[in-house]
């Protein structure tokens, strides 16, 4: 579940919320996977289907069925019950039941730069406060010290378009500012968390072991390039297929080198100076035969070093009822389909201009408003007057 704010040192999220209402009228029940929604006739949505320690189960919903399983959970739900591209789920064996494009324009905010900045000092937090026994303590009797960081200290977000005469409109890139690199724990978390294989470990950031980095991310707020997600094979319990499709387009590059051509720009400041900060002149391993901080260098290490910033979104784009790339409309409703709607990052069209989790927050609230309206209207009995006035409602 989502990340919403900090408090007593921890990051909270929705969920805390959630079960702190105990509302009488929600239910929890959890390890359990929904393998998919059950229809009448096709389109009416009536239920669905989940898996309990190998067992299938089946649960009717009177109203009607919200998905929220995510930008990668609620496409394969939607795949697996018939719904999504007819020659991708013919080739899997399943009948389709609506032909939308589930999965298709999947997009991301992607990254550059790890550990590209190396200083002459330290920067508050290092490695040996994480491990102190100290700071355990403090964590965990006030809620206070270095286990409290976000790791993220500093956002900035630029328009990086000069062309672009009201600048202050759309930002393209957004920076994240960390004291450490990934260099500080020697290879031991970090570099797994971030999926660095050993050979570039040991050819670029090892080196680095006994010096101090700090990271400035550039981000790609707005990407030009489009990824899918689709199913392996027609059993619930396969990964799906993500192709994530980053820097399929060369604008999307060129961003990239905008933020690092700052992020150069910045080291050169009298602020960063006073810290010793310098450019990580180290080629990055494959990209030995461009000669450093040439353009063709720059966009080497681009390709080689992207990272996710885990922000997917769009697998079930919203959009007009007319509009052949939308799954949902406007009322977040499944098109094709009866009482069945879909409520989480998937639905966004396009990425949003920096950290996607207060906006998915944001949809919700609305879809909650629109669904409850939708069905007061659906069951309330019209009066002869109220025929006249309004006719959409009765
Ligand atoms: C490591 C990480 C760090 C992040 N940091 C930030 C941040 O600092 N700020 C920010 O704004 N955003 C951040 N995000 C992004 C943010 O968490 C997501 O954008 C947001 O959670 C998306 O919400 P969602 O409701 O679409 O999906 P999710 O929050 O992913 O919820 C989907 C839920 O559905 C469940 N599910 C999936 N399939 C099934 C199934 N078949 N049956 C039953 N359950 C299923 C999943 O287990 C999950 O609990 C981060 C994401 C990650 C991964």
């Amino acid at each position: 579940m989502p990340k919403v704010n900090m408090k007593q040192g921890k990051r909270w999220t929705s969920s805390h919320r959630l079960l702190k209402l105990k509302n009488k009228n929600v239910f929890l029940r959890t390890n359990r996977v929904v393998e998919k929604v059950l229809f009448h006739q096709n389109f009416e949505a009536y239920g669905i289907q989940y898996l309990h320690l190998g067992k299938s189960y089946r649960v009717k919903a009177s109203r009607g069925i919200i998905l929220s399983a995510g930008v990668i959970g609620t496409p394969k739900i939607l795949l697996l019950s018939g719904i999504g591209p007819k020659t991708h789920l013919d080739k899997l064996n399943i009948p389709t039941k609506v032909n939308l494009p589930v999965g298709d324009n999947l997009q991301d905010h992607i990254t550059t730069g790890l550990d590209l900045i190396l200083l002459n000092q330290t920067l508050g937090i290092g490695i040996e406060q994480m491990l102190s026994p100290f700071s355990v303590f403090e964590y965990f009797l006030y809620g206070t010290g270095p286990w409290t960081t976000g790791g993220c200290e500093v956002l900035a977000f630029v328009n990086t378009d000069s062309t672009d005469v009201n600048r202050d409109t759309q930002p393209d890139l957004q920076f994240m500012v960390m004291p450490l690199g990934i260099n500080e724990d020697i290879g031991v978390h970090l570099r797994h968390l971030m999926g660095i294989s050993d050979y570039t470990w040991n050819n670029y950031f090892s080196y680095l072991n006994q010096m101090k980095a700090m990271t400035i991310l550039p981000i790609l707020l707005h990407p030009k390039s489009r990824g899918t997600v689709r199913l392996r094979d027609a059993n619930v319990n396969s990964l799906p297929i993500i192709d994530p499709g980053y820097l399929t387009e060369q604008e999307d590059i060129e961003v990239l080198l905008k933020g690092i051509n700052l992020i150069k720009k910045l080291i050169n400041s009298r602020s960063m100076e006073k810290l010793g900060a310098k450019l990580n002149t180290n080629i990055f391993p494959g990209c030995e035969n461009f000669k450093f901080d040439s353009k063709a260098y720059w966009e080497c290490y681009v390709r080689h070093l992207t990272i996710t910033s885990y922000h997917p979104v769009g697998t079930c784009k919203m959009g007009h009822e007319q509009d052949v790339s939308a799954v949902v409309n406007y009322d977040f409703q499944v098109k094709g389909t009866n009482n069945l709607y879909v409520i989480d990052a998937s639905v966004m069209p396009t990425i949003t201009s920096g950290n996607v989790n207060g906006a998915v927050l944001m949809l919700a609230e609305m879809a909650s408003d629109i669904i409850r309206s939708k069905d007061f209207f659906s069951r309330k009995k019209c009066s002869v007057i109220e025929i006249f006035v309004s006719k959409d409602f009765c």
